[in-house]
Formats: structure tokens, sequence, C-alpha cells
């Protein structure tokens, strides 16, 4: 008997399009010869709203790539569930952002009794919020750049004074709660902080700023529930600034190199803390960790975790996996497996 695999995709968040890539890439993935045997699709599509579209409509967005046109909110519409979200015996949530990849689904699903892909509501909260996350690797002894915690509501001169002597320039300023680099800036002066925290002040009423490293930028993604197993290494290179919204999803500005041309040394130490990083904020099933890889000094820094990572064909969470052994439709599989086994415990 064939496994019920309830794919939800789309969200109410910026990433809603990585979302519907992401997702054909994973039906395309259960539909392969060495999964159709065993799982049955049926995908679930969360339109810009936050309303629930049945298999019906979210075919048809798979098949063509592009959003709905959403509707006008309708709060009715909120509280129904396409009917046959109840035969679903396993989630797959593939939804980036916040509404998705924070734990708020997770909640849901998990009221629903049925086993879901990934961490549970403890472990996507905690990675989705930088100020939390940053808190959580602090207290297990990774090692990050320095960072500050500013509420909105507290910014004035004299705040801003102390972020520049505790942090200096550059600095970053970022949403607490966000992914792709929306809301995110860099300051190399007082004006372009105080821009920047009102920038970020419009996303979230958290902010974090920390200190700007000058380092390589690696990636490692991570697998499992209890005993999480660290992938081959991943670098990301490109011309602007930082890795930046455009950077990221404008086809040809970034290159990924797979494996990341570092020392063995430095390998290990980046897989070993991506493990601890996973078990620091309570992950389930997957994650994407980034560092931060100071070349001239050998230094490793952690920079952050994401709970759901962009699986698109060409994504660095697969294409790690890929590169370790682990093909995609087998990577889908072994994230359900895991996702089964974390329920029956
Ligand atoms: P993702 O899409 O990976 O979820 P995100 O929105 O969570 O991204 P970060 O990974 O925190 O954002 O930062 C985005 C990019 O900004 C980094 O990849 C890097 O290029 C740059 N960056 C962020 N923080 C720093 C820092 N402290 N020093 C130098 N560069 C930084
Ligand atoms: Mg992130
Ligand atoms: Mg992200
Ligand atoms: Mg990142």
């Amino acid at each position: 008997k064939k496994t019920r695999v309830g794919l939800l995709f789309g969200g109410r968040s910026g990433e809603h399009e990585v979302s519907i890539s992401s997702a054909r890439a994973i039906a395309r993935a259960l539909d392969s010869a060495e999964n159709r045997e065993k799982y049955d699709l049926l995908p679930f599509y969360i339109g810009k709203d936050g309303v629930w579209r049945g298999e019906e409509i979210a075919r048809q967005v798979l098949e063509s790539g592009t959003p709905l046109q959403s509707e006008s909110l309708d709060r009715q519409s909120l509280w129904k569930f396409p009917p046959e979200a109840a035969e679903i015996e396993v989630w797959f949530p593939i939804l980036h952002g916040p509404n998705g990849e924070d734990g708020t689904v997770q909640g849901l699903l998990a009221l629903m009794q049925v086993p879901c892909v990934g961490s549970g509501v403890l472990g996507s909260a905690a990675g989705m919020d930088k100020l939390i996350m940053k808190d959580l690797f602090a207290q297990a002894g990774l090692p990050q750049v320095k960072y500050a915690s500013v509420a909105r509501s507290r910014v004035c001169p004299k705040l801003c004074d102390d972020l520049e002597e505790m942090l200096g320039y550059p600095c970053f300023v970022k949403p607490a709660n966000l992914g792709s680099s929306v809301g995110i800036a860099k300051a190399r002066s007082r004006a372009e902080l105080e821009a920047a925290l009102s920038s970020a002040a419009t996303y979230d009423s958290r902010i974090i700023v920390e200190a700007g490293v000058q380092a390589r930028e690696v990636e490692c993604a991570v697998l499992g529930n209890d005993d999480p197993k660290a992938s081959t290494l991943g670098e990301i290179t490109f011309e602007s600034d930082f890795y930046d919204y455009e950077t990221k999803y404008t086809e040809g500005l970034a290159q990924l190199l797979i494996p990341a041309p570092v020392p063995d040394s430095v390998r290990d130490r980046i897989q070993e803390i991506a493990v601890q990083a996973f078990q620091a904020i309570n992950g389930a099933g997957l994650a994407r960790v980034d560092f931060f890889y100071v070349e001239s000094t050998g230094e490793i820094l952690l920079n952050e975790i994401n709970t759901l990572p962009g699986f698109t064909a060409t994504s660095m969470y697969p294409r790690l996996w890929d590169a370790s052994g682990v093909s995609f439709p087998e990577l889908v599989d072994r994230l359900i497996q895991l996702a089964l086994a974390r329920l029956t415990r």
C-alpha cells in the first residue's frame, strides 16, 4: 500500500515563488521510478492570501510554475481546508520564510496528528528567529560574529552610539525573522546604519545587528533526526557586495562550488559545527547551515541555520546531498521516512 504524502507549498511569504519551484522538483522526485510505487502525491497550495487550495488548483500551479492570482482575503476561507487533507499520512511542507518555515504550519500539522517532514514547532521557530538562534548557538559554545539585539521601539542616537562602539563598521542589519536576504542591509557609516535600522523595522519589531566579516561563504547540509549527518560542503561565490536577494535569485550572478575547495581540517570542523548547530535549535529531518570562512586566519564562524532550505533541482541543499551520494529522489524518500520514524519513536 502506498503512503499518501501531502506536499504543501506556496505560502504567505516573500519566498512564495521559490516554494513553487521547490515543490515542482519534489513532485517530480515522488513520481520518479524509485518512489512511484511507494508514495501517492497529493499537492496542496497555499495562496499568497494564505488560503489552502486542494489537489486541482495545486496541480495547476505545479504544472504552470506560476502563483495563482490572489483573491482578496476572506477570513472564512482561512478556516477551510480541502477535504482531501484528511487523507494525508505524512506532510511534506516546503514553505520558505515566515508562515511556513517558522513553526506556524508545523503547529497546525501537529494538531492534525500527522507526521511532518522537517523540524517541529520549536526547532522551526528557533531556527527562523536569528536572535533566538544565535543565543542558542552561543549557549552551545559555537563560534559566531558579535551581534546585538535591537527592539525597533528603542532605536535612538544613544543606541546607535553603542552599536557603533560594540560592532564597528561595516555591520549587517537584519530583521530577526526572515530569509532570502530580504530586509538585510550592510551599513558602512552612521547614516547607513540609521537607514538600515528603519528599513529592517518595516519587516520586524526585533532586529539583529552583526559585526561584518570579510569571508568566504560555505554551506553544509544536515540530514537526520537523533543522529544527524553532515554533507559535503558547498561554497558560494559572487561579484556583488554580499549575497543579497538579487544575487540569490538572478540566474548567473552566483556560482556554487561543490565540493567547497577548503582544507580537509576546515571541512571536518564545519561539518562538526553544522551538526551541533542543528542540535542546538532542536532540528529534525533537514537543515542547511551557512558559514563564514576567514581564509587569512583560518577562522570558521557559524552564520545561520535554515530549517526548510531551498529545494529546487539546482538548490544547494539537494546538490550537496547529491555530491555526498544521496540522489534527489532518494533524499525525498529519506526525509519522508525520517518524518514517519519521528512519530513512531
Ligand atoms: P537565507 O536565504 O540563507 O535564509 P538570510 O536572509 O537568512 O538568508 P543571512 O544568511 O543571515 O540571511 O545573510 C545573507 C547574506 O548576507 C550572507 O549570505 C552574507 O553574504 C551576508 N552577511 C550576513 N551577515 C553577515 C556578516 N555578519 N558579515 C558579512 N556578511 C554577512
Ligand atoms: Mg536564513
Ligand atoms: Mg532561508
Ligand atoms: Mg543564509
